[in-house]
């Protein structure tokens, strides 16, 4: 598949979460001398791993959606997913249950969900599914005429074909607004807005066009690979180091000099001059700390004003004895949600009463646990920026302890055989993340398209961005289209005789 547009350029990448290993096989596999520098001793990113007294915890993600730009990651070097890891399909889906008692199984089968969607309100069931219908059509507009293609400035909207295109989509409402029009039940409107933690979003700041975000969840289902998340990392990196890429751990970088056809790289034992460098690292710690100020166009204003995704308590237990109440993936939600995202968006306080997402892995994959044990990951979503104090964090812990007790009835009191925590302080401090937000920059109306960092840094030749905080933005298979995007946006920039299309093949 290589197709050698870059051969003789030399191409260091600052980080490697899953834009910077990917972005690594593509430049690697046209032909660059690609070397990857990571700070921490692990490859992956947020997508980390704990492996520790025979428990294994994926530290980040651990919704595998999508899963055709998976096979498009893959399929580009002549894989599938399965040559790495074996995939299942999760059936139910996920489980909800409510602080009021009340709780329900998402199953696989859409014809089911809508079963369960009239349960709740008499005409919700055919309102689901002309919700679902507008939800594939935003998607397959959404993702073939702008996730896809790799469209991050505002002249890739401007031909009169893809203003066509962005007729069809609500771009301008919100998910709270869309929502409203099709299901009254505020259980209802959670299950088809829950997704947009996802985004780092809230209903009331995510544009309504992520209620393609449904179309995901509902339509193309939800998998877990098996070995976890960092299975795939590991694939990844497997398939990064095959096209000839080398990748340094335990490598920070310190400096970046812009010079005459190219960008220094400073770390504490080198400086490596490379024609090129793509930054997988945070683009507010990049311009703020590793570039001097005078060398790129937006200010310390446009970074403070940004609104950044939430950050999380992080809480991976290994447990003894086995827990039939939580499913793979479960949602410990109050039915008045609001005031948890006020928490995250407004007032910047710790939740009084939180929404979670707790993943019990060891459901569906013995290998991660000792026998007789199941690993529980919690999440719980928090303002960026808080104070994680060991006072608040523990206050945290025994909200979310009690919670799990009474709402989940699950109590884990003297079961714990194991225990970590990350929070805001780890998220800013080990992967200079702003505010030490978890997911970057939120897709909100003004930070989605072409008005996200784009891929070519402003200000600064031959440096580029790689990873959630461009385009198309915050999670894995996102992630995977940006290291595809800023490799054909280097094959352009490179390519003397104009622009080329690479050996990337998409259908725009
Ligand atoms: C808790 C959590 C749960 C999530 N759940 C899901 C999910 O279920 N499904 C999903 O699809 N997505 C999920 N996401 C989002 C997804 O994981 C991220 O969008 C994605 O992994 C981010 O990848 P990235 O390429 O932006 O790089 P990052 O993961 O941000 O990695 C950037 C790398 O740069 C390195 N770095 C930073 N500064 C330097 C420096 N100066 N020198 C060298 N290296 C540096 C960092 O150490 C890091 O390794 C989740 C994220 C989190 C945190």
């Amino acid at each position: 598949m290589c197709s050698n547009h870059l051969a003789g350029e030399s191409i260091g990448i600052v980080g490697a979460g899953f834009g910077g290993l990917t972005a690594a096989a593509y430049l690697a596999a046209e032909g660059a001398d690609v070397t990857v520098y990571e700070k921490q001793p692990q490859v992956g990113g947020v997508a980390g791993v704990i492996e520790e007294e025979g428990f294994r915890f994926d530290t980040g993600p651990s919704w595998y959606l999508m899963p055709d730009l998976f096979e498009r990651f893959f399929g580009n070097f002549g894989y599938e997913p399965t040559d790495f890891y074996k995939l299942e399909r999760l059936d139910p889906q996920y489980r909800i249950l409510w602080t009021d008692g009340d709780g329900v199984e998402i199953p696989a089968d859409t014809s089911e969900v809508i079963d369960i969607f009239e349960s709740y309100e008499t005409g919700a069931g055919a309102a689901l599914e002309s919700y679902l219908e507008q939800s594939a059509e935003t998607y397959e507009i959404g993702m073939n005429r702008f996730v896809i293609p790799n469209r991050s400035r505002f002249r890739d909207y401007l031909s009169l074909d893809v203003l066509r295109s962005a007729r069809g989509l609500s771009l301008l409402g919100t998910m709270d607004d869309h929502v409203a029009e099709y299901v009254d039940h505020p259980k209802l409107q959670q299950i088809l807005q829950y997704t947009l933690v996802f985004l780092g979003g809230a209903p009331h700041n995510t544009p309504a066009l992520y209620n393609l975000m449904s179309h995901v969840d509902f339509e193309l289902g939800v998998y877990y690979p098996q070995g976890g998340m960092y299975a795939v990392v590991e694939a990844i990196a497997a398939v990064a180091r095959d096209a000839g890429a080398e990748i340094q751990t335990e490598t920070e970088v310190t400096g970046l000099q812009p010079v005459p056809d190219g960008v220094t790289v400073q770390t504490a034992t080198a400086t490596v001059t490379h024609d090129r460098v793509v930054c997988n690292a945070p683009a507010a710690h990049v311009e703020r700390e590793l570039l001097g100020p005078e060398m790129h166009d937006r200010d310390e204003g446009y970074w403070t004003d940004r609104t950044y995704a939430p950050s999380a308590y992080m809480l991976y237990l290994g447990v003894e004895g086995d827990l039939p109440e939580l499913e793979h993936h479960t949602l410990v939600l109050p039915p008045e949600w609001d005031d948890h995202f006020e928490s995250i968006f407004e007032t910047q306080q710790w939740p009084a009463e939180p929404s979670y997402y707790v993943n019990v892995p060891s459901k569906t994959d013995p290998t991660a646990v000792p026998s007789g044990h199941e690993t529980v990951v919690v999440l719980v979503p928090i303002a960026p920026g808080l104070a994680d104090t060991e006072e608040a964090r523990e206050r945290m812990r025994t909200r979310v302890l009690d919670s799990l007790a009474d709402h989940a009835d699950t109590d884990l009191c003297g079961r714990i055989a194991f225990e970590r925590e990350i929070c805001v302080s780890e998220y800013r401090e080990q992967f200079n993340k702003p505010r030490g937000t978890a997911l970057g920059m939120a897709h909100t109306l003004f930070q989605t398209g072409p008005m996200r960092p784009s891929h070519r840094a402003p200000g600064v030749d031959r440096l580029y961005y790689v990873g959630g905080d461009t385009n198309p933005g915050i999670g894995v298979p996102m992630c995977l289209l940006s290291g595809e995007h800023v490799t054909e946006t280097i094959v352009e920039d490179a390519s003397e005789s104009g622009p080329i299309r690479s050996f990337i093949g998409y259908t725009a």
